[in-house]
């Protein structure tokens, strides 16, 4: 079957168009895949027996050949998400060995990567336009930073590291799982429950029962254990855990817990120093090998941030600010429990942090999402979001409801216009909970990529947006929670990225080559929209009265978020600067223990150093079992970038809708039009006039006049 046939007739690759929602059939999805994956490699094949060094000749038809089976695969995981069937995960597991094959043979063909670099060395790159070189450039890094330029013994020793580095990286992961497992409290007396809200003393007794249906030798008080009259089993699980510290009265019980949960994986067979000392090595060599000085360089190589010293000025700066702060909020904190309590000599315990500060929480910002509720129904919420985007960037957004086939009938289509009323893109809204096929959490996805085709015309890029609030009931609209319209914002700001980019080679447009730390900017900056009271209050109001959202109400939300911002601060930066020090400037094949490096960190970085046995880092996911080695720094550079941008904003102010939309109208042509066809750094240079400043997030949540 040959390529553009099998496009014609399965749904499953209509590439140029939205999907068919219609008529796509779980059965027809592992048999067009496997004759995708065929054709892939038959092309490639192809391909590589003549791979000339020019764009034409290389770069488009490398993009043809593997369009198909990346739309067939994302569409795959769309419907995974929002449509989730038995039949459906079992074809899915069926094939993804095959496809994830299908792409690893992409990525390390010899004749393709040599073909880019000939073609970066060569006298067509002065010609090339900008995203292209990007693009190729991206290409080659990416391949040489998965050993393709290596060669023999070197090639040999990088495969052995990455096999080795994948099972450490499980052993760490499985570790902390069993260490969480084996590790709970078993609480059997009113006394002991004091304070712990109805949720968590239900999923305790929940916890008990399941407890007692694994382990026969358990008590049949277990096995019947209830909400009401316990046993409650409390475990190191972040949804027990949490609460529990928050609320639970006892200081002994809260110690207890706490001990367990910093020394997590950190003693006997599920000793994760051992893993971590290896992994570290593992890391050093391997960067070395591919000709970086260290772990950390290797990361920023394709970071926007670049150097170790751009991240370590970020954090200095944040740490100046946040340090004091946090300093005195430890001091607001303990006068606020020492008068509660009527104790004046008390003294706080890292254990009873979380208990306090909740207290403390609760007397002075406390607001309920029922009581946020009403004022936020989801029409009312997409009026306000298609509003700020209209008024700063001039597009208009229009609902174009049965344009296209959808996958559940309550989900919305919409385009996007231009000023001159011509189409740009569209994207499709999904929004309710459906817990029975759809995943939790809300995301942006692509459905189709803004691309030029080969007869000159522009294909539309479309978007798929995912929340997961209630649905109407009872004749009232989706009310939402303000966390659920923070979601809202921040996804819709992906797709804003993704469809207002002017990129037209699809592999630079949009969210595409866009920087892994530049990537969030977008997102976070549409959620400084929702606390920007003119903004809220232009569309928040009640779903029946129509009354607006009361003052008060609005500047509770935006106090509580700014609630011990020095100390969460502080907390990410001391994060942050640990899996910097670990991946820079340490080396763990010599004699300091890297528990002495972490101890050295946290003098700096905390208020209240942690115990002498505490042992936290056997548990940190992030940065040895995760994506975040050496750039666990990102979740505070994006949100920097994204304050700074809306600082920009905020000078020329915020009620001056001329300015405003000047400042739209440049944001729009830098930051969501270039997409990853420019430099990060360089892009937001061309939007701010300098680099980022921390100062504007500081400054928003209250750290800085
Ligand atoms: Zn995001």
């Amino acid at each position: 079957m040959t390529s553009s046939n099998l496009n014609a007739t399965s749904p499953f690759s209509t590439v140029n168009e939205p999907p068919r929602f219609d008529v796509l059939a779980t059965k027809d999805l592992v048999s067009t895949v496997q004759d995708l994956i065929t054709e892939q490699n038959e092309a490639l094949l192809a391909l590589e027996a003549n791979c000339p060094a020019d764009w034409q000749g290389l770069v488009e038809p490398l993009t043809n050949l593997a369009e198909p089976l990346t739309y067939a695969w994302k569409l795959t995981h769309h419907l995974l998400g929002v449509k989730n069937s038995p039949e459906l995960r079992e074809a899915e597991q069926a094939i993804q060995a095959d496809v994830v094959g299908a792409g690893l043979r992409m990525g390390q063909s010899e004749p393709v990567y040599k073909a880019f670099c000939a073609l970066r060395d060569g006298p067509g790159w002065s010609s090339l336009q900008e995203p292209q070189r990007r693009i190729i450039t991206s290409a080659i890094l990416g391949a040489e930073q998965s050993g393709i330029g290596l060669q023999g013994a070197a090639r040999e020793r990088f495969m052995q590291i990455e096999m080795e580095s994948a099972e450490l990286g499980t052993k760490f992961q499985n570790n902390v799982l069993d260490a969480t497992k084996a590790f709970s409290i078993v609480l059997t007396e009113k006394a002991e429950i004091a304070g712990l809200p109805p949720s968590l003393l239900a999923a305790a007794a929940q916890s008990a029962r399941e407890a007692a249906s694994q382990h026969p030798q358990q008590t049949e008080a277990m096995a019947n254990a209830t909400a009401e009259n316990g046993p409650w089993r409390i475990t190191l699980d972040v949804p027990a855990y949490v609460p529990f510290m928050e609320h639970a009265q006892r200081r002994d019980l809260r110690e207890k817990m706490y001990r367990a949960q910093v020394t997590r994986a950190s003693s006997g067979e599920r000793d994760n120093q051992p893993v971590i000392k290896r992994i570290l090595q593992l890391k050093l060599e391997k960067a070395k090998l591919l000709g970086y000085e260290d772990f950390a360089a290797l990361s920023l190589s394709r970071k926007m941030a670049k150097t170790v010293k751009t991240v370590t000025n970020m954090l200095d700066g944040l740490r100046v600010t946040a340090k004091p702060a946090a300093i005195k909020e430890s001091e607001e904190l303990l006068a606020f429990a020492r008068k509660t309590t009527g104790d004046a000599a008390l003294t706080l315990s890292l254990w009873d942090v979380a208990f306090w500060a909740e207290r403390q929480r609760e007397e002075l910002y406390s607001f309920t999402d029922e009581e946020v509720r009403p004022y936020f129904a989801l029409p009312a919420v997409l009026e306000g979001l298609f509003g700020v985007t209209q008024r700063l960037f001039g597009v208009k957004i229009e609902a174009a409801d049965g344009e296209t086939p959808v996958w559940q009938p309550d989900v919305r289509f919409f385009r996007v216009k231009n000023a001159a009323g011509n189409p740009i893109a569209a994207f499709f809204l999904d929004s309710y909970s459906r817990p029975a096929e759809k995943r939790g959490g809300a995301w942006m996805d692509v459905c189709l990529d803004r691309r030029r085709l080969p007869d000159g015309s522009v294909r539309l890029p479309i978007a798929y947006l995912t929340c997961n609030q209630s649905p109407p009931v009872d004749g009232k609209p989706s009310l939402m929670t303000f966390s659920e319209v923070e979601t809202l914002f921040h996804e819709f700001g992906h797709g804003l990225q993704h469809m207002l980019t002017q990129v037209d080679f699809m592999d630079a447009a949009g969210i595409n080559n866009v920087e892994w730390d530049a990537v969030e900017l977008p997102s976070q900056f549409m959620e400084n929209w929702c606390y920007h009271q003119p903004t809220v209050m232009g569309f928040a109001r009640h779903f029946a009265s129509g009354n607006p959202l009361p003052e008060d109400l609005f500047k509770r939300i935006v106090e509580a978020r700014n609630y011990r911002a020095g100390s969460q601060f502080l907390r990410q930066v001391y994060f942050a600067s640990m899996d910097m020090a670990l991946h820079h400037g340490f080396d763990p094949n010599h004699s300091q223990d890297f528990q002495d490096v972490a101890r050295g960190i946290a003098a700096e970085n905390t208020i209240m150093h942690p115990l002498p046995e505490d042992r936290f880092l056997c548990s940190f996911g992030h940065i040895f079992a995760g994506g975040y080695s050496a750039g666990y720094y990102s979740y505070k550079w994006a949100e920097v970038l994204a304050a700074d941008a809306f600082s920009a904003f905020e000078e020329v102010g915020l009620d001056n809708m001329e300015k405003l939309a000047e400042v739209g109208l440049r944001f729009r042509e830098t930051v969501l039009a270039m997409g990853g066809g420019k430099a990060p750094d360089e892009v937001f240079r061309l939007f701010r006039g300098r680099d980022p400043d921390p100062k504007a997030l500081l400054r928003s949540y209250g750290l800085a006049a």
